[in-house]
Formats: structure tokens, C-alpha cells, sequence
């Protein structure tokens, strides 16, 4: 019966925002059945795309990329609090040996293709120097890049919501299959251009495209630079080096860089490609989860359009 009352509640909300926050984080301490925590935006989007209305979905304000985010102890309340904590695995969130959650109530969305992890090189899972200082552990957590396994995380957000809400079974399967259809188009374009590309040379400036290389066959170097930081002369040093066996045109990055660095990447031959992982929703207000990856696919089949120009 509460869950009713909460669905009600949502309802009512949409008509009184200024009442809405109060109303919500009341109704995460009274009723936790449809309050559902999630780690990064992918999943934010799932939940959003196949439960509506029906949930209230809490994202943390997470700076940066939320793979690097450890809870503070009022988000990690609200993940106590939480009657769905929706999980990515693959080792993303690293924090979670240290809390204590419910564990009837996590699911690992990546839990289904758990044996297909892929380990990462220990080399470069470990960024020096005091601006890009992070970590990344020994599995690779970018798992949704390879459209296929988005979907099975999806499906498993699905099969999760339909446990705490069964009355929303039909709903919910319904705006699975219309998400499944958009992933899974988005899935067949990429393989198109892997194959189309599968001969040329591309640079990643981050590790977080190993799924992607691996599902559509894309190959290349992966390096450790960052869109909003200035590679050292080493970096660059280690580039031309790199490139000079690679002979790589293109350079995929996670964001548009900074000017000064796509200026030096040309005098190199080397263009920029943003292919966004969409990890979180910073800068995404206008283009959700769909619309990012659509952009991705037309920048990145921007590749053959150009290698075509160049008679390549
Ligand atoms: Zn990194």
C-alpha cells in the first residue's frame, strides 16, 4: 500500500514544485520502496527511460567522473535509505568495500557479463603528477561503450524495478523494448564503422575505451591526457614516438579539448574526435544519454567521411 501512496506522491509533486524537495526527502525516510540510488549517469538514464514517474531517482552532484567519487556520509545515507541501489560493477564503484549497504537491495548490472571483464594494463591504470592524480584499478569500468552490454545492464535495471514494483511489470518491460531498440541501434551504426575502420590507426587519449575497442573492433594507442590539461613536452615527446610507428590521423578524446591542444595535435596530422562516455550529467542538460551517443557516432564516422576526401 505505501508504495501507492509514494507513486501518488510523485504524482502530486509534478503539480506543486515547491514542495517537491521537501516532500522527497520525507518520502525517503517514510518509504524507501521507490527510491532508487544510482552511481552514473548511464544508469540515471535507464532508470529514468524504463521506470518514469514511477521512482524517484537519486543521482549524487558528483564533480568530474563519478568512477572517482567515494560518498560523502549524507549521500551515503541516502544510498542507505534507498530501495533500489542500482550498481555499474566492474569494479566502478570503488568505495563500496568500505560502507555498509543493504544487500537485498543492490543489483551489479554488470553482473551478467561479469566473466568478460576486461583487466586493465597495470601501467596505465596510474596517472602522476598533482593536476590529473587519479587511479583507475585493475578492471576496466566503462562497460556500456559496448552498446551490447549496455543493454544487459539496462535489462537488469529492468528486471530490478519490476522485483520492487511487480505491479509495473508491463510498463516497465514496454519501455525496456523501446530503450533495447535505440541502444541497440546505436550498437549496429558502431559496428559499421568498426568494420569500416578496422584498418585504421586511431589514439585514445584516455583508458576508458576498452569495452568500445573491443566490440567494434576499433584499434590503436591508448594514452592517459586529459581535455582541460596541457600535456607536458614528455607527453608530447612520447607521442611523436608513439605516432611515428602508429601513424594514427585521429585522436579520440572524452571531451572537446582545449584549444591549445587540438592546435598542436594538427601541426602533428593529428585531428580531434570527441566521443563522449556520458559518465555523468555534467554539461549533458541539453542532450541526454541517447542524443550524446548520437552525436558520438556522427563525429566518429566523421573519420571515413574525411579519410574518403583524402582518397585514403
Ligand atoms: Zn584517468
Amino acid at each position: 500500500m505505501k508504495r501507492y501512496i509514494a507513486v501518488l506522491l510523485v504524482f502530486l509533486m509534478g503539480a506543486c514544485s515547491e514542495v517537491e524537495q521537501e516532500t522527497s526527502s520525507e518520502k525517503a525516510n517514510t518509504d524507501t520502496s521507490v527510491f532508487v540510488a544510482v552511481t552514473n549517469y548511464p544508469l540515471q538514464y535507464f532508470v529514468t527511460r524504463i521506470a518514469g514517474d514511477s521512482v524517484i531517482t537519486y543521482f549524487p552532484e558528483i564533480e568530474g567522473d563519478p568512477v572517482f567519487w567515494k560518498p560523502s556520509s549524507k549521500e551515503l545515507q541516502a544510498f542507505q535509505q534507498a530501495g533500489l541501489i542500482v550498481l555499474n560493477g566492474a569494479s566502478y564503484e570503488s568505495w563500496l568495500p568500505y560502507v555498509t549497504l543493504p544487500e537485498d537491495k543492490m543489483v551489479n548490472t554488470s553482473y551478467s557479463f561479469s566473466n568478460q571483464l576486461i583487466r586493465e594494463d597495470q601501467a596505465l591504470v596510474h596517472k602522476h603528477g598533482p593536476e590529473g592524480e587519479h587511479e583507475h584499478g585493475v578492471t576496466a569500468f566503462t562497460t556500456w561503450l559496448d552498446l551490447q552490454q549496455a543493454i544487459q545492464q539496462a535489462a537488469a535495471v529492468k528486471d530490478a524495478l519490476i522485483k520492487v514494483l511487480p505491479d509495473k511489470a508491463g510498463l516497465f518491460d514496454k519501455n525496456f523494448t523501446t530503450l533495447q531498440k535505440e541502444l541497440l541501434s546505436l550498437d549496429q551504426r558502431l559496428r559499421s564503422i568498426g568494420d569500416r575502420l578496422q584498418h585504421t590507426p586511431l589514439l585514445f587519449s584516455h583508458p576508458v575505451y576498452q569495452y568500445f575497442q573491443r566490440r567494434y573492433g576499433f584499434s590503436g594507442h591508448v594514452l592517459h591526457w586529459e581535455p582541460d590539461i596541457m600535456p607536458d613536452e614528455g607527453q608530447w615527446q612520447e607521442l611523436t614516438q608513439l605516432n611515428g610507428e602508429l601513424k594514427a590521423q585521429w585522436m579520440i578524446w572524452e571531451d572537446q579539448p582545449l584549444t591549445d591542444i587540438t592546435r598542436r595535435l594538427e601541426t602533428l596530422n593529428i585531428h580531434t574526435v570527441v566521443f563522449n562516455p556520458a559518465s555523468n550529467r555534467n554539461g549533458n542538460e541539453k542532450q541526454d544519454f541517447i542524443a550524446v551517443m548520437n552525436t558520438n557516432v556522427a563525429n566518429l564516422s566523421a573519420i571515413g567521411r574525411n579519410n574518403l576526401e583524402a582518397g585514403k
